[in-house]
């Protein structure tokens, strides 16, 4: 059975997947961080991509879907994969659904992650994340699991993204473009809005009952 984290920018979806992860033995499949190792490798569509990422804009549904299909049909993450920001528009919510027929998938859960503005700032302003194994921390909530980090304190970086005037363009774009995606899957029975301003530990919680069922 699939995910969907669904939520803006912030919303705490990448410290969700990572729990699930660990616990349900998931494959965490975001494409920001599928998007930012493209960057790693310092090729000219990095580049393209990175110029994209550090002004808040989309990449191309061409170059993400491209991604995704990779991971959908790789057998070993087969109706284990939480998607983790994508769909981001509604193409790419159409795209989703054929690219699962095709491949005999579906999507198990819906969860949407729901978080007001101010508090997104709040968050991705005290972002870290790690270089190495992807984790994120913040830097003015968890001084303490920054210092014991075990890649290395040193790895856990500022996403560059991750400044105001970015997240202000970013959570424009996730009003217009996102949002709507939501009446792709709100009527579904497998639908549940969270509140993500509640702790982490909580909103685990409620994920780990969800999937329960
Ligand atoms: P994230 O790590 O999910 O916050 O994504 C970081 C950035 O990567 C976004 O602001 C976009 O520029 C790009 N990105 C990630 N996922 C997608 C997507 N599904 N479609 C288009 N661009 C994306």
């Amino acid at each position: 059975m699939n995910i969907i984290l669904f939520g803006p920018p912030g919303a705490g979806k990448g410290t969700q997947a990572q729990f699930i992860v660990k616990k349900h033995n998931y494959f965490q499949l975001s494409t920001g961080n599928l998007l930012r190792n493209e960057v790693k490798l310092n090729t000219e569509l990095g580049s393209e991509i990175e110029e994209l990422i550090s002004n808040g804009k989309f990449v191309s549904d061409e170059i993400v879907n491209k991604l995704l299909k990779q991971s959908i049909t790789n057998l070993k993450f087969r109706d284990r994969i939480i998607f983790d920001g994508y769909p981001r528009n509604v193409e790419q919510a159409i795209n989703l659904e054929i690219i699962l027929n095709e491949f005999n998938q579906s999507i198990g859960h819906t969860i949407f992650l729901n978080v007001s503005r101010d508090i997104i700032e709040k968050r991705i302003m005290g972002r870290m994340t790690c270089d190495i194994c992807n984790m994120t921390l913040n830097a003015y909530f968890n001084k303490k699991e920054i210092e014991l980090h075990p890649c290395g304190a040193e790895h856990l970086k500022k996403r560059k993204d991750d400044n105001l005037e970015v997240v202000i363009a970013r959570y424009d774009t996730y009003m217009t473009a996102t949002k709507p995606v939501l009446d792709f899957y709100i009527k579904n029975s497998n639908f549940t809005e969270i509140d993500g301003a509640d702790e982490i530990g909580q909103i685990t919680n409620k994920i780990n009952d969800i999937l329960k069922v």
